[in-house]
């Protein structure tokens, strides 16, 4: 050992030193590797204090890592990796253990080498001095080692130099980590730990190239949870965030030979399946996918909820060539699969052409009011007993120039979604106060207003201000609401009902039976009136639910002293059923189809019997 070691000139190496950290810098602002940022600073390192071997190691798990070493013999770097940090160690697994330097300077006989030396000696790595790399908080991150080719110790000059080096490192590491943690959060979905929208953006176009190139299929599943909303009104966030992960734990399972699951933000996911092969095979797999999930899950604290998804499915490259074209398609057959209640949808071209209609309508819905498009038609309701009329009910038409007359089931959902349902609601309202303000007899008249229109917070005053305008009485006016108003905040909802029925006006359920939690809304707030959907009338007399269900709605009504109105009714045996269960009052093509206000100009006096506007309207039947 000779201890003869050049010290160069150290203001030379502190020049130096400073470019090669400058360097190093500059390597981990362009984004480089941990590995390559750390290997051009071990040979620059050992370009500075000859003599030295410079290695770098991290430590994950409690094991040593080999991050870089460019001049330590590879298979020695192989030996070392994986091994498990502790007091006995060679130099960096104790130094990491000890959190302190570890100086050996001879290999051959320090105990702490004493089950390495072997892989060490072979490539006259003599003596190693080891010291950790701390993070800002303490954290141990790896080891920063110098070997020798003589049995000796670091002198004051290396130590120094190490100084730097080892605090350069840390930053090199934590860098890296934060690198790695950023990368995770950018393609990852941290609730569900699948890969997010970027991801699927990075791989699908790979996916679709490989299979072109293999003229293989590839089949894309949108899928997304129906009523999702309703699980996080109802139970909260927490079991929420339970759900979406419990979606994604089953679609795992359920979707194990897939090559990509992804959370595409909310409650909507996507698989993409490469070894697709026919329709019937994508059938089979949404028919998997849509029955995996299907319901009822429950969370450690006891909750139950329901989960129903639906999915859309588009294949390349039948229905489209590439990544935008199809999950644009598979999105689209997911909305015809919602649309139609349907479990899952295959794409069609036709849904294209259906999309370009839907689009123009919902431009043009937000200037039917302004164009005058929009008209009034009005629906008698009767007196079951009596067969006098006592109200009317009003429904919206809409005359688009082009595409004719359109059924306020496919604008109104429009309307809503984009906003135009203020504008077109204050128009209903005000035109039916209007007209029925001037009918010689004082029948109530009814409007239905939609759950958005409602709870905008000038909805109680523009009632108001209407009855005012137009000088009807409020006795005379009734809203309709449906059960979907109360989803989303009841205690809302109940307060502006009981402010609208302090005004005179009176509230009415419409579509009972067809939401699912009629009875607890029912309990929430005093409604006037209760309306049995039409499907439930429909199909009484062949079925014996629908016949029970209006049965129990009508006691229901009863008990609780409402008054139930039947929607719907069609036939002599639908009303003859309807009257003995004890119904109050009815509505439907028997009496009177929706038609413009001057239909009924006639009808003047109570007393109007069944069969005189039955009569009187049959033709228009
Ligand atoms: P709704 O409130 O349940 O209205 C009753 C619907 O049943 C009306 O359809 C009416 O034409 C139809 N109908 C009445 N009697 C019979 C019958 O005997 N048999 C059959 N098969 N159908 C009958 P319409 O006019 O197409 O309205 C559909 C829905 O659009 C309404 O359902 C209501 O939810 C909504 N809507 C209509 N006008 C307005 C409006 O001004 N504002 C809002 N927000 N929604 C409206
Ligand atoms: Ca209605
Ligand atoms: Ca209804």
């Amino acid at each position: 050992m000779t201890g003869q070691v050049r010290v160069p000139d150290q203001i030379h190496v502190g020049e130096r030193l400073h470019a090669l950290q400058q360097e190093i810098l500059v390597g981990i602002a362009l984004g480089d590797s941990l590995e390559n940022v750390l290997t051009t600073f071990c040979l620059g390192v050992e370009a500075l204090a000859p003599g030295v071997i410079c290695s770098i190691s991290g430590v994950d798990d409690e094991r040593l890592t080999f991050i870089a070493g460019p001049s330590v013999p590879d298979s020695y770097a192989r030996e070392i990796e994986g091994v498990r940090v502790g007091p006995t160690v060679g130099s960096c697994g104790t130094a990491i253990y000890l959190r302190r330097a570890v100086e050996v300077r001879d290999i051959e006989k320090d105990p702490l080498w004493a089950p390495y030396k072997s892989h060490a000696l072979p490539f006259d790595l003599q003596a190693c001095w080891s010291c950790p790399i701390e993070a800002a908080d303490g954290r141990v991150l790896g080891a920063f080692a110098f070997y020798f080719r003589e049995k000796r110790g670091v002198n004051l000059f290396e130590r120094q130099i190490a100084g730097e080096c080892v605090k350069f490192c840390a930053m090199a590491i934590e860098n890296s980590e934060a690198r790695k943690r950023l990368n995770n959060l950018a393609f990852f979905d941290p609730l569900t730990g699948l890969g997010n929208r970027v991801t699927l953006k990075n791989r699908l176009g790979i996916i679709l190239q490989r299979a072109s190139e293999m003229r293989r299929a590839v089949a894309v599943y949108h899928i997304d949870i129906s009523e999702f909303r309703a699980i996080n009104d109802l139970h909260g966030r927490v079991v929420g965030d339970m759900a979406l992960i419990k979606v994604a734990q089953v679609l795992r399972s359920v979707a194990l030979d897939c090559d990509l699951i992804v959370r595409m933000g909310g409650d909507e996911f996507v698989v993409v399946k490469t070894k697709a092969s026919d329709d019937s095979d994508s059938k089979q797999f949404a028919e998997a996918i849509v029955s995996g999930l299907r319901g009822r899950y429950r969370v450690e604290r006891g909750e139950e909820f329901m989960i129903d998804v639906r999915a859309g499915v588009a294949s390349f490259p039948q229905d489209g060539e590439d990544q935008d074209e199809l999950l644009e398609r598979a999105e689209m057959a997911l909305l015809r699969a919602k649309r139609n209640g349907a479990r899952f949808a295959l794409f069609e071209p036709q849904m294209e052409y259906e999309r370009r209609q839907r689009r123009s309508l919902e431009r043009d819905v937000g200037l039917a009011v302004e164009r005058q498009e929009l008209s009034l038609v009005f629906q008698p309701q009767v007196d079951a007993k009596t067969g006098s009329v006592t109200a009317f009910e009003v429904l919206v038409r809409w005359a688009h120039p082009d595409a004719g007359l359109i059924s306020p089931d496919r604008f109104i959902p429009v309307a809503e979604a984009n906003g135009a349902i203020h504008e077109i609601g204050e128009f209903v309202l005000r035109e039916a106060c209007r007209e029925a303000a001037q009918w010689r007899e004082k029948f109530r008249v009814a409007i239905n207003v939609s759950a958005a229109q409602i709870m905008r917070s000038d909805f109680v005053q523009l009632v108001t201000d209407v009855l005012a305008e137009t000088g009807l009485e409020p006795s005379r006016l009734e809203i309709e609401v449906t059960e979907s108003l109360f989803i989303q905040d009841l205690a809302a909802a109940s307060s502006i009902l009981r402010r609208l029925k302090r005004l005179g006006v009176s509230v009415a359920m419409d579509d009972f039976g067809t939401g699912y939690s009629s009875l607890s809304t029912l309990r929430a707030f005093p409604f006037d009136r209760i309306k049995v959907d039409r499907s439930f009338v429909r199909d009484m007399i062949n079925n014996s639910d629908a016949a029970a269900i209006v049965n129990s709605v009508i006691g229901l009504g009863r008990a609780m002293g409402l008054c139930v109105v039947a929607e719907g009714v069609e036939s002599q045996e639908q009303l003859a059923m309807l009257r003995l269960i004890g119904c109050d009052e009815i509505q439907g093509y028997l009496f009177g189809k929706p038609l413009p206000a001057e239909s009924y100009a006639d009808i003047t006096g109570p007393q109007v019997v069944f069969n005189d506007i039955h009569d009187k309207h049959s033709a228009t039947l």
